[in-house]
């Protein structure tokens, strides 16, 4: 187990790895980075290839918020995407849409330049529960293979989908090849090296207290201080940084993941022989897959209390039982949760603040690939290459009115709860 981490099957898995000190005394740099997540560790590889001299300031340690405790999905997209054709138009769509396969192509050129293992297994079924979310999800299928032929997708009903994954609860589904599943973990401290060994100084244990804004910003830990030409705010729910402009932007929620013990080849090959990772349709989905020591890996039930389940395993273990019953039995060895990002627009928050601090968060239950994308986007717009940038930024960001003001945070985190409630009944029918 690796001290620090919260008690996941990653932090046990994840072996022996780099440690970095915490910030000391007052040091420059072009860019100063706030977070050791996947948007942060993403931008420090981008911008020190580019020759940018970077600090990355981490609280804890690296992939210590959602990007280390994920429950791995590499998925391409956002949740709200389809409202971008509807509010900003069918060019902007298509743009965003194909940018957001930059995001597997960037991933996996890092995996190959940093010489990363982090278990990346090709693969990814989406998987419907009703008759209603499988015709929805057939409509996907037609619009992907026909816009993206080459991508490996292949529809199955419920039999071809029951001898797949050895399971008749669900009623069909479709396969993604080009998406797949990694260890997060692993694949945060690859990076992490990465842009270390591309002149980029990191920090662990800096929790950053204060930014002050100007030509230079400064941003303060408890015992140092970074001068900087840009700063970006990579920390994603987890700062109490009062950034007013952002205020009311986005609610978090949180996510939980169980970990079995691991399960004989044999077994395994009868739920899941392929090693595919799995998620359900629902708006509050069941996730699962296989660890490549043969546990099952199974995530769920998102809340918005911020309050982390008495008994995750309660929780989660009867509905993994609902989908695999000749797991009757299972012990299981770890159980953990971490927060994510929602914003209210349903729209991954990327901008900037004045004229040099940027920030990318809220990617929902995608930030696997949103998160590195999103790095890689604000890295490029800082060193001067705005498109990418320019095509999330000029999106307008929803915010709570007066959402610096955390009872009206508190009423629309409600708002939000309320809407789950409503589209987790929807799910049912
Ligand atoms: C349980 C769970 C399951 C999920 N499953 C999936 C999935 O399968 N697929 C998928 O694509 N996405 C998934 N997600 C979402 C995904 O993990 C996130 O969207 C993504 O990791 C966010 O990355 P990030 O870099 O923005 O934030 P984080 O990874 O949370 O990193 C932010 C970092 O900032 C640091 N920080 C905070 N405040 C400060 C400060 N003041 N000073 C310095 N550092 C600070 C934190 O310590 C943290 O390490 C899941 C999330 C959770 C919680």
């Amino acid at each position: 187990m690796q001290a620090g981490y919260p008690a996941s099957w990653y932090a046990h898995s994840a072996g022996v790895h780099d440690q970095y000190p915490a910030l000391n005394g007052e040091h420059q740099a072009d860019v100063c980075i706030i977070g050791g997540g996947f948007t942060g560790l993403s931008a420090a590889c981008t911008l020190a290839e580019a020759g940018r001299e970077v600090i990355l300031l981490e609280a804890h340690q690296i992939g210590w918020g959602a990007s280390g405790r994920n429950g791995g999905q590499l998925i391409r997209g956002f949740v709200g995407q389809e409202k971008v054709e509807k509010y900003w138009g069918a060019n902007h769509a298509k743009a965003i849409d194909e940018l957001t396969w930059a995001g597997h192509d960037l991933i996996r050129k890092r995996i190959d330049d940093y010489d990363i293992n982090c278990d990346l297994t090709p693969g990814w079924l989406e998987v419907a529960t009703t008759p209603r979310q499988l015709a929805s999800l057939y409509h996907h299928y037609n619009e992907m293979e026909s816009q993206y032929p080459d991508r490996g997708w292949h529809y199955m009903g419920a039999e071809e989908l029951a001898e797949t994954i050895g399971t008749d609860r669900f009623v069909g589904g479709v396969l993604s090849m080009s998406d797949g599943h990694l260890h997060p973990l692993k694949l945060c401290l690859g990076l992490a090296k990465g842009a270390a060994s591309q002149g980029a100084i990191i920090h662990e244990h800096s929790p950053v207290i204060e930014i002050k804004p100007g030509e230079k910003v400064r941003v303060f830990t408890a015992d140092g201080e970074v001068v900087a030409n840009h700063v970006l705010l990579a920390a994603n729910v987890h700062h109490h940084l009062p950034v007013r402009e952002l205020a009311g932007a986005s609610s978090a929620a949180g996510s939980y993941i169980i970990a079995t013990e691991p399960l004989q080849e044999d077994v395994l090959n009868t739920l899941n022989p392929n090693r595919y990772a799995i998620c359900d349709t629902k708006t509050v989905c069941d996730y699962f897959r296989m660890s490549s020591d043969g546990r099952v890996l199974f995530g769920g039930r998102v809340n918005y209390s911020g309050r982390k389940p008495a008994s995750i395993q309660a929780k989660l273990l009867p509905r993994l039982l609902k989908v695999w019953p000749q797991l009757e039995g299972v012990k299981i060895s770890h159980e953990w949760g971490g927060r994510l990002g929602v914003p209210y627009g349903q729209v991954p928050l990327i901008g900037k603040l004045g004229g040099n601090i940027w920030y990318g968060a809220g990617y929902t239950g995608h930030g696997v690939n949103m998160g590195n994308l999103a790095g890689d986007i604000l890295g490029r717009a800082i060193v001067g290459e705005q498109d990418r940038f320019d095509l999330f930024a000029q999106m307008p960001k929803r915010r709570v009115p007066l959402g610096h003001l955390s009872c009206l945070r508190w009423l629309g985190q409600q708002a939000v709860s309320l809407a789950i409630l409503y589209y987790r009944i929807r799910d049912r029918l």
